[in-house]
């Protein structure tokens, strides 16, 4: 089935108030491409302002608390990243897999309750470079997959990154065959899971992805966008790997 091209930016945490002008930008190129769904995570400082001066843009936060409120200092609840504009949020990246501890269930608490809050959801998943040396990367992700999926989840508000840690930040990308085997068995392990709906769930790659690398990765089997870090911060980065994946 043809399922849209998504691609979307994580900034990770990067950008002041003035960054808006620059989101402005990025959507309003973004524009030209109307066959790819855009979206932007800034950081939760800049939802509100970027909502505000965005109002037909997919902005998104990239991490909210599991519960709805309470004793949790420095955390932010699904519903406050609505209450600020957002309408999708990224659960699980390897930063906070990694420098938070957050494991599996934690992952699959937190996509849980952003789509309970009316949140589209990006989970993250992704082995360290040892796992992918090892020949286990395959295994290690449909692991993460199976335990960082919510229990029950509308396929179109659900899509999987697919982000070896290796990868991000690092210029190193998998080759294409590489990418298109994990989301081929990703997709495989979606369909014992829930059945057609997973043709239904987009699959992204991250981890590198620039204006030169981005046809031949999104062109690969079963991948439907990307989440991009550094390169998604500046219009001039952005938008070729927008236009590479209109071009798909
Ligand atoms: C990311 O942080 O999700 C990411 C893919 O980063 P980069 O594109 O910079 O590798």
């Amino acid at each position: 089935m043809a399922r849209r091209k998504y691609v979307v930016g994580n900034w990770k945490m990067n950008g002041l108030s003035d960054a808006v002008t620059e989101a402005q930008a990025i959507f309003a190129a973004a524009d030209e491409h109307p066959a790819v769904d855009v979206a932007i995570c800034p950081p939760f400082t800049l939802i509100g302002a970027m909502a505000a001066a965005l109002p037909e843009a997919a902005i998104g936060g990239q991490d909210c608390h599991a519960a709805a409120s309470g004793a949790y200092t420095g955390s932010v609840a699904a519903a406050m990243l609505v209450d600020a504009g957002a309408t999708l949020v990224i659960v699980g990246h390897s930063e906070r897999r990694e420098g938070c501890g957050e494991g599996d269930a934690e992952v699959k608490a937190k996509a849980e309750a952003a789509l309970a809050a009316g949140l589209n959801v990006i989970l993250c998943v992704g082995e360290p470079r040892a796992v992918r040396e090892s020949g286990g990367a395959i295994d290690y992700v449909l692991a993460q997959v199976r335990e960082s999926l919510p229990v029950e989840f509308d396929p179109a508000r659900l899509a999987i990154a697919y982000e070896p840690i290796w990868a991000i930040g690092t210029g190193l990308v998998p080759t294409v065959d590489d990418v298109a085997a994990m989301h081929g068995a990703i997709r495989a392990a979606l369909a014992e899971r829930i059945g057609a709906g997973a043709e239904v769930m987009r699959l992204l790659y991250g981890g590198s992805v620039n204006g030169e690398n981005a046809a031949e990765l999104l062109g690969a089997g079963d991948v439907d966008g990307a989440l991009v870090g550094g390169a998604s911060l500046t219009a001039a980065k952005f938008i070729p790997i927008v236009a590479a994946g209109a071009g798909l």
